[in-house]
């Protein structure tokens, strides 16, 4: 289990990686140019992503947003059959 950094040293690495990554990644990806306000870990910590900057992109507020709900919006599990499809 990785412990968060936290106060000041979280604050500085903070701005260390939005000054490495300034603009967000997943609007680069998409061709749009817009400020990272927020430096996220690829794969969250609660799920045993490490706090190493090569874990960390960062993203602006509606990317994070949407990443967020991707990583924890969906924790319902349906048992599926061999084909792939939902059971009953
Ligand atoms: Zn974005």
């Amino acid at each position: 289990m990785v412990e968060r950094k936290r106060g000041r040293q979280a604050v500085q690495q903070r701005r260390r990686r939005l000054r490495a990554q300034p603009l967000c990644q997943d609007c680069a990806a998409k061709g749009l140019v817009r400020e990272a306000t927020v430096p996220d870990h690829i794969v969250p910590l609660v799920q045993g992503g490490s706090d190493e900057d090569g874990n960390i992109r960062c993203l602006c507020a509606d990317c994070h947003q949407a990443r967020t709900a991707e990583q924890f919006g969906h924790r319902r599990t349906v048992p599926t059959g061999s084909d792939g499809w939902p059971i009953g």
